[in-house]
């Protein structure tokens, strides 16, 4: 049998000069994500209409549940759009519902259908009361909501509501890198960048031999994660140890983080302009390390003129926990592996720094140089939301 999903857009109705672009965007990342379920879709201006074999349904409803820019949907039951062939299916699909109040609502789009849609639930409605034991109808808080849509051939029967995820079809903002460490921050901002329409393409910092291979796999773990949304996300890993040694070496001691960070800062806008992304996106939330002090943010924030989107800026950290949590980062996250960061942080970092002494620093560095070779060496993996697919990319 065959079962329609009908989709309700999310915020994307507000914006009407760019609403068919938005849903085309969505259509896309819809087709993505049900790249093995067989279906097709019809569409217009205010919902989507997914046709799916039933025994395709389950996987259906799972994978939209992880599609931005859906309000909600619904799974209906069609019928050929008889009178009698309608209500015996009404009945059929409630009858083993445990409730005790229902509202029935027709809508009626063939208007060749003999019945006006009121009069046709109140028929509804009293074919229920006959067949179905202890039930009353309650117009303003029904347990069970059952709504009929009458089109020309079909007719369309759902009760129940599946909440979708909300925000922007994943692409409708173009194209944002997001720095991402093995952290519990970062794939938290990854995602909340997803949810506003930034298709993501992920940036690692690694630095081999001080951070181990599994440091890596933990990242591209998490990646895969995200890639749910988008269903692949490319990963630059930035092989960074030559830069750190550096700045270790020359550098003065407290200032490690603040220019270490500046370097990445450096390197992410070189990035950005190279895969034309508009913006870079990561996990600093204020206050919470020395870095992350509105002093330490302007002064590493000095280096690059893109948008520099902190998702997770003004949340505190069992805010962040708890979307990790709900996401299914944070198992990862907290696995013990090195960042880069920790591995050369120093014991005082500093948490008011200034351009000056930042610019001096740097003057002695010859970064310059090291920096081009480093964006030169950085290579890509393209993760998978599918393991099994990830090795096909890798070979
Ligand atoms: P997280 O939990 O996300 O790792 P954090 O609390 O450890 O964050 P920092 O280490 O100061 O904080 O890093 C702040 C942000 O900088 C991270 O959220 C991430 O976006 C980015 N970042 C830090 N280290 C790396 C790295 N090795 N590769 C890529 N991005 C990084
Ligand atoms: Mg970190």
């Amino acid at each position: 049998m065959e079962r329609v999903i009908l989709i309700k857009y999310g915020e994307l109705t507000t914006k009407k000069g760019n609403r068919n672009f938005f849903i085309q965007v969505l259509e896309q990342r819809i087709q993505e994500a049900l790249q093995d379920v067989s279906f097709h879709i019809q569409k217009d201006l205010s919902r989507m209409l997914l046709f799916v074999k039933d025994a395709d349904l389950e996987k259906a409803i799972e994978k939209l549940s992880c599609v931005f820019g859906i309000h909600a949907f619904t799974v209906a039951t069609i019928v050929a759009s008889q009178k009698d062939a309608i209500l015996e299916e009404v009945y059929q699909l409630v009858k083993e519902e445990s409730f005790k109040t229902f509202k029935v609502e027709v809508k009626r789009s063939d208007k060749k259908f003999p019945i006006s849609s009121m009069e046709f639930a109140r028929d509804l409605g009293a074919h229920l009361l006959k067949n179905l034991k202890e039930k009353k109808v309650d117009v303003h808080h029904p347990d069970l909501f059952i709504s009929v849509e009458i089109r020309e051939k079909q007719t369309f029967i759902y009760t129940h509501s599946y909440a979708g995820l909300g925000g922007y079809p994943v692409g409708v903002q173009g194209v944002g890198l997001l720095m991402l460490s093995g952290g519990i921050d970062s794939p938290v901002a990854g995602y909340l960048a997803q949810k506003r329409g930034i298709k993501l393409e992920a940036v690692y910092f690694e630095a081999l031999p001080h951070t181990s291979i599994e440091a890596r796999e933990k990242v591209i773990s998490l990646a895969r994660i995200l890639a749910k949304y988008q269903n692949e996300i490319k990963l630059h890993v930035v092989p960074f140890t030559k830069i750190q040694e550096e700045i270790y070496k020359k550098g003065k001691k407290e200032y490690t983080i603040t220019i270490m960070r500046r370097m990445m800062y450096r390197i992410m806008e070189a990035l950005c302009k190279k895969q034309h992304a508009k913006c870079f996106i990561n996990g600093e939330s204020i206050g919470q390390v020395a870095s992350q002090t509105l002093s330490s943010m302007e002064v590493i924030n000095q280096v690059t003129s893109l948008p520099v989107i902190r998702p997770v800026a003004c949340l505190d950290k069992l805010e962040i926990m708890e979307i990790a949590r709900k996401i299914g980062t944070y198992e990862t996250s907290i696995l013990p592996y090195e960042d880069c960061c920790t591995v050369f942080v120093p014991k005082h970092p500093i948490i008011n720094p200034t351009k000056e002494a930042c610019m001096e620093i740097e003057d002695a560095l010859d970064f310059e140089k090291i920096l081009e070779e480093v964006i030169q060496n950085t290579f890509v993996i393209k993760v998978n939301s599918q393991k099994e697919k990830e090795f096909e990319n890798l070979l």
